[in-house]
């Protein structure tokens, strides 16, 4: 049963159609890789699905947990359990990440706590994430490094236990350390609440000791491939040109 499924999806930003005609499924429970060059419309095709107003559907629908999210604000998309991770995670001067953190979960069925409750909570997930308590009481993203940034990812990831999570591009700029606190993220996700992936990459690194059941190729807006994991073999040795990239298509 599909978690996520979109149809004959079209999109664009800025008068400009990125997506075309894209089909894109990940049932519930699995574990998913979007992959495809640079400028191929992968990062667009996750804010589509979370409902980043800067890009415009002209086509298509978008099935999330068998509800039509197609015209839901993001907030809503977020309520019904779909989280997206940003290739640039926010800045908010002036707010600590405890405050951030406290405002994602507020107001949301089940996740009821008191402040104190709330403190430990996040306490518990930052320690097993190797990140600092400090960190909780820093102003948002401010001087944060990109390995930092992911870590807080992570740690929102596991707080919230979406439904499905879309992690973009988790791999770019990441040192050894962070890479392993994301890896670890992953799998307490999975583990804890039975999550869904969608990681989307055009680095192999980090699915390495995942276990991946499908991944989907996009080149210039377009799905152009998909298969089981040993696609990633596969364009690890070959690259993208064998999906009809080239590299002046790129951008
Ligand atoms: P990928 O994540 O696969 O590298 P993107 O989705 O970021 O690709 O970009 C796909 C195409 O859409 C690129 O040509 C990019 O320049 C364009 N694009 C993406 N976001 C915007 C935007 N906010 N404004 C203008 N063009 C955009
Ligand atoms: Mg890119
Ligand atoms: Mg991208």
């Amino acid at each position: 049963e599909s978690l996520l499924s979109i149809r004959g999806l079209s999109a664009a930003v800025e008068e400009k159609t990125i997506l075309h005609n894209v089909d894109f499924d990940v049932p519930r429970g699995e574990v998913h890789v979007l992959m495809g060059p640079n400028g191929a419309g992968k990062t667009t095709l996750g804010h589509v699905a979370m409902g980043n107003p800067a890009y415009e559907v002209t086509g298509g629908t978008i099935t999330f947990d068998g509800q039509d999210i197609t015209e839901l604000s993001c907030d809503k998309r977020s309520r019904a359990g779909l989280f997206l991770s940003f290739q640039a995670p926010v800045e908010i001067p002036g707010v600590p990440l405890s405050s951030f953190l406290r405002a994602t979960i507020e107001g949301r069925a089940g996740m009821e706590m008191k402040n104190k409750e709330f403190r430990r909570k996040i306490k518990e997930l930052a320690a097993e994430l190797n990140m600092d308590h400090a960190w909780l009481d820093r102003e948002l993203g401010v001087g944060f490094s990109g390995g930092e940034k992911k870590k807080v990812e992570m740690l929102q990831l596991l707080l919230l236990q979406p439904k499905l999570a879309i992690l973009d591009e988790t791999d770019s700029g990441l040192d050894v350390d962070a890479l392993s606190v994301v890896s670890k993220g992953m799998d307490a996700y999975r583990e804890r609440c039975d999550g869904t992936l969608l990681i989307i990459t055009h680095n192999t690194r980090i699915l390495e000791h995942l276990d991946v059941d499908h991944v989907h190729v996009m080149v210039r807006g377009r799905m152009a491939a998909e298969g089981d994991a040993s696609l990633i073999d596969q364009i690890d040795a070959n690259g993208f040109e064998q999906f009809g990239h080239t590299a002046d298509a790129a951008d």
